[in-house]
This record gives structure tokens, C-alpha cells and sequence, in this order.
């Protein structure tokens, strides 16, 4: 960490040190702006701390997952669904889960990598299906920013020219492995589209990182830094421009505004001393994650700012989406006993399938993509946990019988997660909790949500589809359809941890907290870059989006800033 004295003014202070804040904090330090990122985790680097390399009987855990590590004690995410001592609350009927990350690079050192690019439609759907809210920008404004994201950061895929999905700048996609094989065979007789996957992760060298080596071990982080995690690729290499800090254990409460209601700076606890804190700064830009990001603008009341800060128009906390999300995984006798064979790739499926139909046939609106997983994955603990519960089952068994099924078992099953765009509605938002406080006296946040027919519709038609593709493959789905009073098995809200909106970005003031620069109408001087300025969804994952969406502000900031105006 490069220590600065606290006195200092900086250009710009970027609160978290996610896709949003990393990327913000890489552009602008490139720029020339003195920059300080307030992130509320501790340090991580990839490189020293990734456990890419352990085997399970390294740990008397085996993996197993602990308290700070949900995902298993080698997952490279220090965070989870419950934080001690930063609680937040549900409203009464609402199913919503909140993953947060709290760790230098938030949430992108164990993410999917699954790195698409929304379509021309996906920011303009309402002008097509009449539902939601436009962008007020373009693919067109954002498509030079996905371009040297994918240069910048490195992606692979294949060049498919589907429309609404559109190709980038790709690196050499993996084979399929043999199981994606029978996927893709599959979808080819049913006329789902399948083609390699696009995940930022490197075939060939880059920027001075190795090309991947086929571990397979991605969300533990890498340590030849051949992903994309924040810290590894944004942040030390923007710390050699000498004109980034990165203040750690800094939890940010709100932002400071003058008697103009300008941003002067972000008042944050640090969390080794408990102390408060000031930071001035000269622009602020908020990448806390969504619904964190809406927290401190909540939080950041005013005499200019009575409804918090973004909040003219009382839009701070509504629009909430998240993913819609169900899944359904398959049995393959053909796969059992098994020739030993190297299924060695990517950590992440090899393949993918992105929307194909026309929703003018069909009883939803907006689409989903299909992701598969399967294959010969380093056993970790609980592996095959149910095994006498098989189809085909000997009952599982002790001792060498038991060892003997598990390796008749090994690698045939194969499953299908469908991964769909909610529409926004009035039930899904988040407000501060009347009462509740975190650790360090800071309201917290309160989840709505509720799923329209829209959704429970689209699921639906995944878990149809998947139990063909699954019969088309020659297996056996495993369980039964869930009805419709289970909501066709669609996952929580915010379980997906797509979580987007909350400051939306529009076209006027009265009906949005950002411009389609990301930049507050109540305050011109205060940026958000992570989700939260998000319209809507779409069938794609949205990482890749908020990493172009963060540069394109970055470069407006920078232009703004030369120009004088900011
Ligand atoms: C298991 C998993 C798999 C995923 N897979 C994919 C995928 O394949 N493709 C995809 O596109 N997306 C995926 N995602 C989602 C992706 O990780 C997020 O979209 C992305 O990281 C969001 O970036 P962000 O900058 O908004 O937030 P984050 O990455 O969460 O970063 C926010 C940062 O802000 C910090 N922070 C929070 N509050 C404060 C505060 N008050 N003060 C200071 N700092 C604060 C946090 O500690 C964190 O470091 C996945 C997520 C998870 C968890
Ligand atoms: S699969 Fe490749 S990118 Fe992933 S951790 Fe292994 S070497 Fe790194």
C-alpha cells in the first residue's frame, strides 16, 4: 500500500475496488488524476494468496467452506451471504439473498468470468416489447469500450455473427471436453444454438501474463494471473502509474457535500481502529456494488439532499433486478465407468448456449442462456454426498465397495443452469431499514422482492428445455419439474448475484439518479460505476458491461477534468 498524509486532496476518490472500482481507478490513474480507492476488505493478490495449486488432503478441511469462505476454505472470495456485524433485512414475504465480497477486487477474484457483451436490443427493449425502461445509451456508444476491455483484460470466443450477441476481440477458444460433446451433439438436434464460451480468461500471452494452463481452478484465483481478477490486471498495474492509493479496511458511510451540494469528499470507518475518517476529494465515484453503492447514497443526507444524495428523484434504491435463475442437472449411464480420459480446461464450461428463440411465440418476454457443468473436477470435501441415493445405486456402501462406486459414479452427471433476464417491477427495491444498524452504526438495508408471471414463465421453459436436452443426451433427469407453487424452481432474488439498478442511469432528472454517463443529475461531481446505473438485464451476465461501462465514465471524468468543467 502507498501511504499518503491524510491531508491530502485527491482527484478522485473511488469507494470499492471491484470490476466498477478497479476499472474506474485504472483509467483515471492512466489519465493522470491522483487517485485513492477506499475498499472495505483486506489486501489480496492472486499471485501470493491463490491456493490454485492445493490439493484437498493439503487441508484437515479437505475444502470444506468456513465462515468467511461459503464457497470452501481454498475459494478465493473472503465474504459470503451473512457478514458479522453488517447485517441487512428483509421485508415480511421476501426470499432475497445478498452476496457481498469484502476483499481488495470484491467479488471478481471467484467470479464465472462468463464475459458477454449485452446486444444493440438489450439496451433498447422497451422500444421492442414495450416493457421497462430504454438505456438512454447505445450498444453503439459502449462497443469501443467492450473492445479495449477485451484487449486490455483478454477474453476468448469464437467469431458467430448471432444477432443481438455480438463477437469481440477474441483469443482462442478451449476444445469442448468429451461430455460438452454430447451437449453440444444434443443441442445441434434440437436447434439450440451452442458455441464456445467467452470467458476472460487468456489463451495466449498478454500484458505480460502466462497463458492458462488448464487447471481448472478459476475461483480459487489465479496465480499466473491468466483471469481476469481486479486486483492482478487493474489495480498493480495502475499502481505504477505512482498516482494510485489503495486505502484497505476503509468502509465508506457517505459522501460529504458543500453548501452546493457539490461531493467534497467520503466520511469511512477504519476498521482497524474503529476511528472515523474524512478523505477530501475533488470527484467521487461510487463502486461499493449496486445495492451498497445506493447504501451510502441513502445514507449521505443533506440539507441539499434531504432524500440522500442521487435522490431527486426518489429512484436511489428501486429498479432492483437480479438474474433469473433455475437448474437442472441430468445422469448419464453412458458416462459411468469411464475410460480415463483428460478433461482438464478452464475453470468454467467450455461451452455455452445464448438465447436462440423468438419471444413472439412464446408465453415470456426477454430470453435466458444456458450454462452446463459437469466432468472429472478435482473431488473436494462432500463430493458425491447422496451417492446411495444414485439411479442404479449399489446403496453406497463402506470401505472398498464404497470407494468402487464412487469411481463408477465419477463424471456422469452432467447439469444445465438457465441464467434469464428479470424485468424490472415496483415490488423489487431496497430503502434503509428504519431501525437496524451494522457494527459501526450505519443503517443498513431492506430487501422487497417478488417474481412477476414474466419470470416464473421464462423458468419454466428452462427447466423444459433442459429436461429434453437432458433426455436427447440419453440420461435421466434428476428429481421431478417443480410446480408452479414452487415457482418452477426459479432461485431467490439475489441469489444469482446479478444484482443491478438502484441507480438507474435515464434520460432526465425526474425519472433517474445518473445521467448516460454515469454521473449524478443532483451532483455533478459524483459518479457511480458499478450496477447500480444498470436499466435493465439481459440474457447475458453483466460483469463485462459494468467493466466498459466503468471505463467509458473514466474517460469522460478525464475529459471533463482537462476541459476544467470538472
Ligand atoms: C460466485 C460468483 C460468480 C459470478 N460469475 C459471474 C460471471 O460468470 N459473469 C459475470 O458477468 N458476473 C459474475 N458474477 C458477478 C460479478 O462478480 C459482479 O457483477 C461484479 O463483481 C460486480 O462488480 P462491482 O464492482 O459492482 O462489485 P464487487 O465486485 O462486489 O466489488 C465491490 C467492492 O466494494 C467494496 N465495498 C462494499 N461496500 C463498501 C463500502 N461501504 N466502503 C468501501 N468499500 C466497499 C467491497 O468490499 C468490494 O470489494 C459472479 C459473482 C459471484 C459471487
Ligand atoms: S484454469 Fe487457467 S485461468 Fe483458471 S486458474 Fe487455472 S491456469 Fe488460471
Amino acid at each position: 500500500m502507498q501511504l499518503q498524509p491524510r491531508s491530502t486532496v485527491y482527484d478522485v476518490c473511488i469507494v470499492g475496488s471491484g470490476a466498477g472500482g478497479a476499472m474506474a481507478a485504472h483509467a483515471l490513474s492512466q489519465s493522470g488524476a491522483k487517485v485513492l480507492v477506499l475498499e472495505a476488505g483486506d489486501w489480496w493478490d492472486n499471485s501470493k494468496n491463490s491456493k490454485m495449486l492445493s490439493w484437498p488432503y493439503d487441508s484437515p478441511r479437505r475444502g470444506r467452506s468456513t465462515p468467511e469462505r461459503p464457497f470452501g476454505e481454498f475459494d478465493a472470495c473472503i465474504g459470503g451471504w451473512n457478514l458479522e456485524g453488517e447485517p441487512f433485512t428483509r421485508a415480511p414475504g421476501t426470499r432475497f439473498d445478498w452476496w457481498r465480497a469484502r476483499m481488495l477486487g470484491g467479488r471478481t477474484n471467484h467470479w464465472g468470468r462468463i464475459s458477454l457483451r449485452f446486444g444493440p436490443d438489450d439496451f433498447k427493449h422497451k422500444s421492442i416489447d414495450g416493457l421497462g425502461d430504454d438505456w438512454p445509451i447505445s450498444y453503439d456508444d459502449v462497443k469501443p469500450w467492450y473492445d479495449r476491455v477485451d484487449r486490455l483484460v483478454g477474453i476468448f470466443g469464437s467469431q458467430e455473427n448471432l444477432p443481438n450477441h455480438p463477437d469481440g476481440i477474441f483469443h482462442k477458444a478451449p476444445q469442448p471436453r468429451c461430455y460438452e460433446l454430447l451437449v453440444k451433439e444434443a443441442s445441434d438436434r434440437l436447434g439450440i444454438w451452442c458455441i464456445p464460451a467467452r470467458l476472460s480468461v487468456i489463451t495466449q500471452p498478454l500484458n505480460g501474463r502466462a497463458p492458462c494452463h488448464y487447471c481448472g481452478q478459476c475461483n480459487r484465483g489465479c496465480m499466473t494471473n491468466s483471469n481476469f481478477s481486479a486486483p492482478n490486471v487493474l489495480l498493480f498495474p495502475a499502481q505504477r502509474t505512482r498516482r494510485l492509493t489503495i486505502r484497505t479496511n476503509a468502509m465508506a458511510r457517505e459522501v460529504a457535500t458543500d453548501e452546493t451540494g457539490q461531493a467534497t469528499g467520503v466520511h469511512y470507518i477504519d476498521k482497524a481502529t474503529g476511528r472515523d475518517e474524512f478523505v477530501r476529494a475533488r470527484i467521487v465515484v461510487l463502486a461499493a456494488s449496486a445495492c451498497e453503492s445506493a447504501r451510502i447514497l441513502l445514507n449521505s443526507k443533506s440539507s441539499r439532499h434531504p432524500q440522500g444524495l442521487a435522490n431527486s428523484s426518489g429512484v436511489v434504491g428501486k429498479y432492483l433486478t437480479d438474474t433469473t435463475g433455475t437448474d437442472v442437472a441430468g445422469f448419464f449411464p453412458q458416462l459411468m465407468d469411464h475410460v480415463p480420459h483428460n478433461c482438464d480446461g478452464v475453470g468454467g464450461g467450455h461451452i455455452y448456449m445464448p438465447w436462440w428463440l423468438d419471444n413472439r411465440k412464446l408465453d415470456f418476454p426477454r430470453g435466458y442462456h444456458i450454462e452446463v457443468w459437469g466432468g472429472l473436477g478435482v473431488p473436494s470435501y462432500g463430493f458425491g454426498g447422496g451417492i446411495q441415493n444414485m439411479p442404479r445405486s449399489a446403496g453406497g456402501g463402506y470401505g472398498a465397495s464404497l470407494k468402487a462406486e464412487y469411481r463408477r459414479y465419477y463424471g456422469s452427471t452432467v447439469g444445465f443452469s438457465g441464467r434469464g433476464e428479470q424485468i424490472p417491477n415496483e415490488h423489487c427495491y431496497c430503502e434503509l431499514d428504519p431501525e437496524a444498524k451494522d457494527k459501526w452504526g450505519i443503517p443498513v438495508l431492506r430487501f422487497h422482492w417478488r417474481w412477476t408471471d414474466h419470470e416464473h414463465n421464462q423458468v419454466k421453459h428452462m427447466q423444459e428445455t433442459f429436461r429434453a436436452l437432458i433426455r436427447e443426451m440419453g440420461g435421466e433427469p434428476m428429481g421431478e419439474m417443480p410446480s408452479r407453487e414452487r415457482g418452477y424452481g426459479i432461485s431467490n432474488g439475489g441469489s444469482i448475484i446479478h444484482e443491478l439498478g438502484c441507480v438507474r442511469m435515464g434520460a432526465s432528472a425526474g425519472s433517474s439518479a445518473v445521467n448516460g454517463w454515469s454521473q449524478a443529475w443532483d451532483c455533478k461531481n459524483l459518479f457511480v460505476t458499478d450496477g447500480g446505473p444498470f436499466v435493465s438485464q439481459a440474457d447475458k451476465n453483466p460483469t463485462w458491461t459494468i467493466l466498459a461501462l466503468a471505463w467509458r465514465t473514466a474517460d469522460y471524468i478525464a475529459r471533463e477534468r482537462k476541459a476544467g468543467t470538472l
